[in-house]
């Protein structure tokens, strides 16, 4: 099994402080849409949403991945599936399990903004600020973590290893 990163107890820890964050950040504004990015982001947004106290709801969205593309540029993200309901005028947290070169969160940020919502944010269990391509503004953020590619907790590599319970860093020799 790949060598852990964050155990189970250190990603609950820090889920609980973004949620107790993004309660303080949204009390009052009404409901608050979590719009989970498929397929990495299920179990980061499962634990995250039953941790708020404060009113929400769930939508997610699906975009190419990186087993789709060769070379990631900002036009190759694509659009799989979209949300099922409007969001103008309601306040949406955008949810990734990890931001890389940046370009996926701000396809994203730039798609939902064009649907006027009152505001709209980011959460990401992880950023990996060294491969930073294109800035975009992390508003609750897990981890930051080195150039590693990590499995588990929801992120997979050539959909293996999702449902391990920890973040591991997969060794080249184990690809
Ligand atoms: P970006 O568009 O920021 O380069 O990439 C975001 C997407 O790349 C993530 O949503 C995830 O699907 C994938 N990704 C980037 N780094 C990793 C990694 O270390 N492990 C896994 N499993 N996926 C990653």
């Amino acid at each position: 099994m790949p060598p852990t990163l964050y155990s189970e107890e250190q990603i609950a820890e820090r889920v609980a402080v973004l949620a107790a964050q993004i309660d303080e950040e949204y009390a009052g504004a009404g409901q608050l849409v979590l719009i989970g990015v498929l397929k990495g982001s299920f179990i980061f947004l499962s634990d995250l949403a039953r941790k708020l106290t404060i009113p929400h709801r769930i939508e997610f969205i699906a975009v190419s991945s990186y087993g789709d593309r060769e070379s990631e540029t900002a036009d190759s993200v694509r659009l799989l599936m979209d949300v099922r309901h409007a969001i103008d005028g309601e306040h949406v947290l955008l949810v990734e399990d990890i931001v890389d070169t940046g370009h996926t969160i701000a396809y994203l940020k730039r798609l939902l903004g064009t649907r006027n919502p009152a505001s709209l944010k980011t959460a990401t269990l992880l950023h990996k600020p060294d491969r930073t391509e294109q800035e975009v503004a992390i508003d609750f953020l897990g981890f930051t973590i080195p150039d590693v590619w990590v499995v588990g907790y929801g992120l997979d590599y050539a959909e293996r290893y999702r449902t391990l319970p920890y973040i591991g860093e997969l060794p080249p020799e184990m690809r």
